[in-house]
C-alpha cells in the first residue's frame, strides 16, 4: 500500500551553507529535485525540510554517515546539521531523508557536492619526545584514542543545543583546520581543530548548551573537556591550563568550563577546539557562522 501522506506541497528544503566568513547564509532553494547543494571539506551544512502533518521521526544519511533531523521550533519545520568530514571525497552524492509517519514513510533524495578544500601544509619542530613518543607514552596515547571514540560514539538522541554557536576564546588562529602538518619532517595526520592562541588563563566558554562528556589529560592534547550538544554533535577543547566542570554536568551557551593552557604537546597557550557531527571531522567555526535566524 502507498503511504498516504498530505499532498501537494509535501515538503520544501531550503539550505543555510556557510563556506565563507561574509556570508552566514548560504543560497536557498525551494526545489530540491533542481538544485545541487554545494559545500567543501570540513564544512557543516544546516539543513531544513518543510513537512505537512506529523511525522514520527525524520532521518537521514549521508555516505553511511547518520543525519538526524530536530524539530526547529517552527510549524512543519525539522533541521538538521549535516557534517562534511575533512577527508571526505570531493565528489557529488546524495543525501536521503526518510520522513516517517504512522501510517507509511516517504523517501526524499538530495544531491550534495563537496568540494574540495586547499588544505595548507605547516612545518615544526618539537622535542623529540614529542614527536616520537616511547613505548610506555605510546601505550597510553593508544588507551585514550579509544576513550575519546568511546565518547564520540555515544549518542544522545535530543538536541541540547538552543541558539547560535559561540566562539570560545577570541584571539588569532595559529593553527589552521585541516592542516598538513609535517613535524621534525615526518608527515602527521591533518589538524582536526583550530588552534586559537590567548594568554594564559583566558576564560574557555561552551559553545552551546551540553553535556560535558569528557574531563582528562592526555599525552598530546593535555587537559581536554569534550561536550555532547546531542544527535552526534560534539565539540571538544584541549590544551587547557584548567577544567572547571565534572563529567555529567549539564553546561549552558557561554558558561567557563576551563582556562586556556599550554598542556600536553604544544608550543605555546592556546586552545584547539575541534567540532565532530556524526563521524565527520568539520571546522568548528563553520558551527559559529551558522545562522538560524529566517
Ligand atoms: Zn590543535
Amino acid at each position: 500500500m502507498r503511504p498516504r501522506v498530505p499532498q501537494p506541497a509535501f515538503l520544501l528544503l531550503t539550505l543555510t551553507a556557510c563556506w565563507c566568513l561574509m556570508a552566514a547564509d548560504g543560497p536557498r532553494a525551494s526545489d530540491p529535485a533542481e538544485k545541487v547543494f554545494k559545500t567543501k571539506q570540513g564544512d557543516v551544512l544546516y539543513l531544513t525540510l518543510h513537512v505537512e502533518g506529523e511525522p514520527s521521526s525524520v532521518e537521514g544519511r549521508f555516505r553511511d554517515r547518520r543525519v538526524p533531523f530536530f524539530k526547529t521550533g517552527r510549524a512543519g519545520e525539522f533541521g538538521a546539521l549535516v557534517g562534511i568530514d575533512m577527508a571526505d571525497a570531493p565528489e557529488t552524492d546524495t543525501l536521503k531523508a526518510e520522513i516517517t509517519y504512522p501510517d507509511g514513510v516517504r523517501k526524499r533524495v538530495f544531491r550534495v557536492a563537496v568540494a574540495p578544500e586547499d588544505f595548507r601544509e605547516q612545518r615544526m619542530t618539537l622535542p623529540k619526545g614529542q614527536v616520537d613518543p616511547d613505548a610506555v607514552a605510546l601505550k597510553r596515547i593508544n588507551l585514550e584514542k579509544e576513550k575519546v571514540k568511546a565518547v564520540l560514539a555515544g549518542f544522545t538522541p535530543d538536541r541540547l543545543w538552543g541558539a547560535g554557536f559561540l566562539v570560545p576564546v577570541e584571539g588569532p588562529v595559529t593553527g589552521a583546520f585541516g592542516s598538513k602538518r609535517i613535524l621534525n619532517g615526518q608527515p602527521r595526520n591533518q589538524h582536526n581543530g583550530e588552534d586559537i592562541a590567548a594568554s594564559l588563563g583566558t576564560p574557555v566558554k561552551a559553545t552551546n548548551d551540553g553535556v560535558v562528556r569528557m574531563v582528562d589529560e592526555h599525552f598530546f592534547s593535555g587537559k581536554g573537556v569534550i561536550l555532547d550538544h546531542g544527535l552526534g554533535l560534539f565539540t571538544m577543547y584541549f590544551h587547557l591550563d584548567s577544567t572547571a566542570v565534572r563529567e555529567g554536568a549539564r553546561v549552558k551557551r557561554g558558561d567557563v568550563i576551563g582556562t586556556v593552557g599550554q598542556s600536553g604537546r604544544a608550543t605555546g597557550p592556546h586552545l584547539h577546539w575541534g567540532a565532530w557531527i556524526n563521524g565527520s571531522r568539520v571546522n568548528p567555526f563553520a558551527l559559529a557562522r551558522l545562522s538560524f535566524d529566517r
